[in-house]
């Protein structure tokens, strides 16, 4: 079963001690120790690798490969003998290193395990490689050295990956090698080879002891890879989900769709999937993740700017696309069923209208002939008045660009129930029985901004008002609601019942909407504290 190894950047005996015992402690099953900065004294080196609680890799990293250590090769040479002494479980030295200079090469095969070795030395040498920029174009003949060579017991492929397409290849090396692999692809697009790897078998993966401390880019911290990423429960059968979207490294879908798996014990991960804004970007990537075998890509959230796209995409594809999504012109959810046929459907219409009917304890069959004034006309508007006006509501849109109500309106003008528009400045007097909130305003950091300087006469006891932003949880313009008396709804009601949706439809199970509540509550409050 594939490994968790930690880097942990040794500066001094003592620290590296304690910080390998922590990541015991917390579940790792290596750590590799990075001496590259270390001037190590006496027996320092042989006392960190005996008195280490867990296997050990031990690198000493050249700059010309993405290290710092600050010396010569010769220099370099000289510490490989000292690190030979100490006999760790592995050595990581670098295939270039490795074939560049023979008075290298012989260091590293005496103090390796290796066919012509006499005796047993009881470590292993990892040969590696590493691009920081981008793919080399000859990685494949770098597999071959590594491959050809005796004494490489592990061969480790490591280079920045260029899209997510990157990460296919990753999973192709593991399953062809010959030698134990590590394959990782480096920086944001890559992170899915990082958690996949044992998914594909390979030999470990890296992580940090937490998200701030970390080696390379693109790796993460113990904790979110076993809790948030689900490690230990990812074998070879899991199928992959994630959020297609540009950007998405702040999205809180991977937390709670893989706490959801958690909860139910279904047999999926779900990752960030960053894909840049245009079309063609969009089908080769997600073309490419559906086609490859074995990877058991079954479903994504769509968000900004993918929503068009993923309509587009599934039409070419010959699959289906859910009637209304396609009349709002988004879709939110990519779905594989089980015979392989695509589905895009949009979740965001019904969120917006069950958090409306929860809140006030009705149907949507009981929405009839109810008002409704959307303030916005954005992508949030549009599923809500997707929601509400089929419900046969009557909807006024405001919005600070009137033609862009105007052709929100025109696009339900056959909906069951009547629609029209009004300026900003309308409001003031309007008179309905549930205002939404589709704009940005109150969103944090701006919490003090409001679509409502000047609240109706009407607004009461009986209205609804219902923000559809959900970072804060409450909004200013929530709080003055309810002082007034109104019934509120806030935005993460709709966010995670548009998040339910998306895991019933590819799990078949229902969603545990309560995790996801605290989830979504827990991380906001993470990040405004971390943002003061
Ligand atoms: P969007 O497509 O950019 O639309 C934004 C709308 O707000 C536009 O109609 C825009 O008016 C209006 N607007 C922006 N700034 C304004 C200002 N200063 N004064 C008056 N009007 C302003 O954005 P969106 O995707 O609809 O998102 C809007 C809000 O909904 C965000 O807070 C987002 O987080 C939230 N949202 C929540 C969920 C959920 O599940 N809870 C889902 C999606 C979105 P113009 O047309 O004049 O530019």
């Amino acid at each position: 079963m594939t490994k968790l190894a930690v880097s942990i950047v040794v500066r001094s005996l003592e620290d590296a001690l304690t910080l390998s015992e922590s990541a015991k402690a917390r579940g790792a099953d290596l750590v590799e120790f990075r001496i590259d900065e270390w001037a190590f004294k006496g027996d320092e080196l042989e006392r960190l690798i005996l008195d280490c609680p867990l296997a050990s890799i031990v690198t000493c990293r050249p700059e010309f490969e993405g290290g710092v250590f600050p010396e010569d090769e010769e220099a370099r040479r000289k510490v490989f003998e000292k690190i030979g002494e100490a006999r760790p479980t592995y050595i990581d030295a670098e295939l270039a290193a490795y074939l560049r200079a023979d008075e290298f090469k012989q260091t590293i095969k005496q103090i390796v395990d290796h066919p012509g070795q006499v005796g047993n030395v009881g470590t292993g040498l990892i040969l590696s490689s590493h691009d920081f920029e981008t793919r080399p174009p000859d990685l494949l003949q770098r597999l071959e050295a590594m491959t050809a060579t005796p004494a490489c017991r592990v061969i480790k492929m490591a280079w920045r990956a260029r899209s997510l397409r990157d990460n296919l290849e990753a999973f192709e090396l593991i399953a062809a090698s010959h030698k134990p692999t590590i394959a990782i692809c480096m920086g944001e697009f890559g992170f899915p080879s990082r958690v996949l790897a044992r998914k594909f078998g390979a030999l470990l993966t890296f992580c940090g002891m937490d998200d701030s401390s970390i080696v390379a880019p693109g790796q993460v911290g113990l904790d979110t890879m076993f809790h948030r990423y689900r490690w230990k429960a990812i074998d070879g059968a899991t199928k992959v989900y994630g959020v297609i979207g540009w950007p998405v490294e702040h999205s809180l879908s991977p937390h709670i769709h893989n706490a959801g798996f958690d909860a139910t014990a279904y047999n999926g991960v779900y990752l960030p999937m960053p894909i840049p804004p245009e079309y063609e970007h969009f089908k080769a990537t997600v073309g490419a993740w559906l086609d490859f075998d074995g990877l058991d890509f079954k479903g994504a959230s769509v968000t900004i700017p993918h929503k068009e796209n993923l309509i587009r995409f599934v039409k070419e594809e010959g699959g289906e696309v859910e009637e209304l999504a396609e009349r709002i012109g988004a879709a939110n959810t990519l779905t594989v069923r089980e015979d392989g046929s695509l589905y895009a459907s949009n979740t965001d219409y019904a969120a917006a209208l069950y958090a409306g009917c929860n809140a006030m304890e009705i149907s949507p069959q009981k929405l009839k002939k109810r008002s409704v004034g959307v303030i916005g006309a954005g992508g949030a508007a549009k599923a809500v008045v997707a929601g509400f006006s089929h419900s046969g509501c009557e909807l006024v849109i405001y919005n600070r660009t009137k033609k862009r109500a105007e052709e929100l309106a025109d696009t339900f003008a056959d909906a069951a129930g009547a629609l029209s528009v009004g300026s900003l400045d309308d409001l003031a007097c309007s008179s309905h029985n549930i205002y939404v909130n589709c704009t940005p305003l109150g969103m944090w950091p701006n919490v003090n901004e409001t679509p409502m300087e000047v609240w109706p006469k009407s607004v009461g006891k009986k209205t609804l008002a219902f923000d559809t932003v959900y970072n804060p949880g409450e909004t200013r313009w929530l709080r003055e609601a309810r002082k007034r008396g109104c019934l509120t709804v806030s935005g993460v009601e709709m966010f995670v019942l548009q998040a339910a949706a998306q895991f019933e439809l590819w799990t078949g199970e229902g969603a545990p909407a309560d995790i996801f509540h605290s989830i979504v509550d827990m991380e906001l409050e993470k990040r405004r504290e971390a943002e003061g």
